[in-house]
């Protein structure tokens, strides 16, 4: 049994303080009987409770979508550096991020209250797609696409699996790999003589970046959190 405020905040749909105006004006009803009083007593598994007449339900796990800046650690403290989480609206402060980006890296972050699902993504076993905008020196050609598609070795004897390299221009690529290894892509292009000037992650599972103004979040929806899982 729960309070009915306490439900209800939990569901997403308003604060404590608005739910007492809300419930007293009727709008909420549990098993078709309007609400009495905000600490009224709740089966959250068996009773029906609705909001202007729409189902209210337990709030589903929360992704959301950073668009990262670079100079931010991707860490959820840190004794020097200012962290990603000093981004976040204080409504997400409790969320976590799911892998990580490099300090010097931007693009598309995610933070996770699902643990499970922060585990899939990020276990070598589901190997989750990311790609990258990569600045970089010297111009990539076939031969460098190539050993990228075989599955590169960098300098220190680290195999990486097959990824994919598309040149865009002198100086600019797009690079998929479906792995996260310590500054993996920087490692992967300066293997073969272009390093890395500006990196940015623009997708992930199936998500993109899009027009998300940098250090802004958006929420998923339950449709993209089906397609990361
Ligand atoms: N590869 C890198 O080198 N850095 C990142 O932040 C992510 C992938």
């Amino acid at each position: 049994m729960q309070r009915l405020d306490r439900f209800l905040s939990e569901a997403g749909v308003a604060s404590r303080r608005e739910l007492r105006a809300i419930i007293r004006a009727g709008r909420v009803r549990v098993n078709d009987v309007p609400a009495s009083a905000p600490e009224q007593k709740i089966d959250e598994t068996s009773d029906r409770v609705t909001l202007d007449g729409e189902a209210v339900g337990p709030r589903g796990p929360v992704v959301l979508l950073l668009h990262k800046p670079t100079g931010y650690v991707t860490s959820t403290d840190d004794p020097r550096d200012r962290t990603v989480m000093e981004l976040l609206p204080p409504q997400y402060r409790g969320l976590a991020p799911v892998g990580r980006l490099d300090k010097d890296t931007s693009g598309l972050l995610l933070l996770t209250d699902d643990g499970q699902l922060a585990h899939r993504l990020i276990s070598p076993r589901h190997a989750v797609w990311k790609i990258y905008d990569a600045v970089h020196e010297g111009e990539a050609g076939e031969a460098d696409c190539a050993a990228f598609r075989a599955g590169l070795t960098l300098r220190d004897g680290t195999v990486c699996r097959p990824a994919y390299l598309r040149p865009l221009g002198p100086g600019r690529s797009l690079v998929a790999v479906c792995e996260g290894k310590y500054h993996q892509v920087r490692r992967m292009l300066a293997s073969r003589g272009m390093p890395v000037t500006a990196l940015r992650r623009i997708a992930e599972g199936g998500l993109e970046l899009g027009a998300l103004p940098m250090g802004m979040t958006r929420e998923l929806t339950c449709g993209e959190i089906r397609l990361l899982e």
